[in-house]
């Protein structure tokens, strides 16, 4: 009698959409990834160069060779800690794609408040002037510019890296020629007559140490001049409201970003400044992250 063949022959690795988002997610959720499924998701859209919505329809596709080593890369990057928005490139913010660099913080959800903030008090107005201090990526200045037909915007910020990003970002969004982007630190650039119906600003803000404390990606990764400001991390924020009245109209508005537990210093830095009716507005998770005055 012959030998019998083999009923099986060793399975050849089938990599398909399924099996390596499956796959990466396990992966990237041992090596400590808060929202494994969605990284892999948004790794493996950008290795394919597809919307990660068309990865449901596409489950059993193959991976090409040239797919499965880019997403090899993306994926041990990840693994270190890497935010998927600079391993991809960009973040949604308010509803509009965003370039990023490590040059600049990546947009963060909360910080939609101060954009929706000011589109609410300008609706409907026309000649209407906006000043956001520190810039970065532009998401406010370009979010704001792009939600108003006719407000004109001035972007400041301490870094010529940050602002190349930016102004790369309001030329992809159509609004490059409503935003004035200066380079310097605070109020430096702008002459004191200059002065504005809204401030707006999401500061560094984090506590010198408090770094320990914030997760790998942001810490390895962000850049620590667009989070730290000192030891309570309020030295940006008392700079900029103390100087704030000088650069805005009568009744203009000064709107700023926060961490919840500055929420009684900042209010009553305000205060101090002459600014009037100060409020406090929670973010999505219930802490405070908003404070906003008038001039008076
Ligand atoms: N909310 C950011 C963080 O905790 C800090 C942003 C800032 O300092 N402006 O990472």
């Amino acid at each position: 009698m012959t030998a019998e063949k083999p009923t099986s022959q060793p399975v050849e690795e089938v990599w398909t959409v399924k099996r390596i988002l499956d796959w990466t997610t396990d992966y990237l959720a041992r090596q400590g990834s808060a929202a494994p499924r969605l990284d892999s998701e948004i790794l493996l859209a950008h290795a394919r160069q597809c919307q990660r919505i068309e990865l449901y329809t596409q489950y059993e596709s193959r991976l090409t060779d040239g797919e499965r080593a880019i997403m090899r890369d993306l994926v041990q990057r990840r693994a270190k800690a890497e935010p998927v928005a600079y391993l991809v490139g960009f973040r949604e913010f308010f509803s509009l794609a965003f370039e990023v660099t490590p040059d600049v913080l990546i947009p963060r959800p909360e910080t939609e408040m101060l954009v929706v903030n000011v589109l609410e008090r300008a609706k409907g107005q026309t000649g209407l002037n906006v000043l956001d201090l520190g810039t970065g990526s532009g998401c406010i200045a370009v979010s704001i510019a792009a939600n108003h037909p006719n407000m004109n915007v001035v972007a400041v910020d301490i870094s010529p890296r940050a602002l190349d990003v930016a102004r790369r970002n309001s030329e992809r969004h159509g609004v490059d020629d409503r935003i004035q982007f200066l380079e310097g630190d605070l109020f430096e650039p702008l002459t004191s007559k200059r002065t504005f119906d809204f401030i707006v600003s999401n500061p560094p803000y984090v506590a010198e140490g408090d770094l320990g404390t914030l997760p790998e990606d942001v810490r390895l990764h962000e850049p620590h001049s667009a989070l730290l400001a000192g030891g309570k991390g309020l030295d940006v924020l008392q700079r900029l409201i103390h100087q704030a009245p000088g650069f805005l109209n009568p009744s203009g508005w000064l709107l700023v970003e926060i961490a919840s537990e500055q929420a009684q210093d900042v209010v009553s830095e305000f205060a101090a400044t002459g600014f009037s009716g100060v409020e406090c507005e929670k973010d999505l998770s219930g802490q405070i992250r908003c404070v906003r005055g008038r001039k008076t």
